[in-house]
């Protein structure tokens, strides 16, 4: 098994504009989104230990769950080929076809699908054990990773973004959808340093239990002490809901590929800078700081989204 993805050279990039400057505020994007030539940015982190995990134990193939534009289900059918794993995706909703890009790459990675009702992913009993059973019976033995993949291997996998940057910096940010990413960020970092969730959904508060479940979780199953209270959640920079744009979203992300030639996805890392962005310009709270913001990736699904908008970017 190969985990080399040449850590140490992930980028990390300073933004150039002039209203940091003014503000005295050092702000870099650290470029997660290229810590794997495949499979981009937190869903590599998160599946890392996971299929180590399947591996060890013996499983060949693994089942995930998903909506048909997810970034996890086009990271998991993509590390379960390069890992000699099969791979299952459970999809939210009616069959798709033709296939969207992100479930015809899964495809083209040697995903199999089944589609469950939405009803019955908003009933929440997607892992209710008869369901789970009833899988079990038509696909055979599988390890399973929830939605999004977060759970306590995930978790520990993100505990590694941070030992990727090497400045000293006051504060950290990332885009939220599960939580698992910025788990693992709070969990690897002391009290000094001050870690900012931007959640990609509407009433993201409810994520903050979602998040200490994940950290009390990975400090139970991996018997880690985490002991950072020093993180928060941005919860107004939702656009609508969760993976709803809005014009002057679009815009943003336009203008930063722009002036510094770095491309955000429009579900998380568009989101989260332009909250940033916006905090840094009418609020103090960031002045004179070192800021950290992490490229989670998700470009992948950019193409479906500028195709279903009509927009290019
Ligand atoms: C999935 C995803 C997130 C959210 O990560 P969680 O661990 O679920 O909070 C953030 N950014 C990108 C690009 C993603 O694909």
């Amino acid at each position: 098994m190969n985990f080399e993805v040449n850590e140490n050279n992930i980028p990390l990039e300073k933004i150039i504009a002039s209203f940091l400057t003014k503000k005295n505020i050092n702000l870099y994007v650290f470029r997660d989104d290229l810590n794997h030539p495949e499979i981009s940015g937190n869903k590599w982190r998160k599946l890392k230990y996971n299929l180590q995990e399947a591996k060890e134990n013996g499983f060949n193939q693994l089942l995930t769950f998903g909506g048909a534009f997810s970034n996890h289900i086009a990271a998991t059918a993509a590390a379960g080929r390069d890992f000699g794993l099969k791979t299952i995706g459970i999809i939210r909703g009616d069959e798709i076809l033709p296939l969207n890009q992100t479930l015809q790459l899964a495809q083209d990675n040697g995903m199999v699908f089944k589609y469950i009702s939405r009803e019955q992913y908003r009933e929440n009993n997607k892992y209710e054990k008869l369901f789970i059973a009833s899988l079990r019976e038509k696909f055979g033995e599988f390890y399973m990773v929830p939605e999004g993949g977060s759970n306590s291997l995930a978790v520990k996998g993100c505990t590694e973004i941070s030992n990727n940057i090497d400045i000293d910096y006051d504060v950290i940010c990332c885009a939220c959808g599960t939580g698992g990413t910025i788990a693992g960020i709070i969990a690897s970092l002391d009290n000094d340093k001050q870690v900012i969730g931007f959640p990609a959904l509407k009433g993201g508060e409810f994520l903050k239990e979602d998040i200490q479940q994940l950290l009390s979780a990975y400090s139970t199953e991996l018997n880690y002490e985490v002991e950072n209270s020093n993180w928060s959640l941005v919860t107004d920079y939702h656009f609508g809901g969760f993976a709803k744009v809005k014009p002057e979203l679009i815009d943003f992300i336009r203008k930063f590929k722009e002036k510094q030639n770095i491309l955000l996805d429009f579900i998380y890392t568009g989101k989260m800078l332009f909250g940033l962005y916006d905090m840094i310009q009418n609020t103090n709270h960031f002045d004179n700081k070192v800021i950290i913001a992490v490229h989670t990736g998700g470009v992948q699904g950019n193409k479906g989204f500028e195709e279903r908008l009509n927009i290019t970017i």
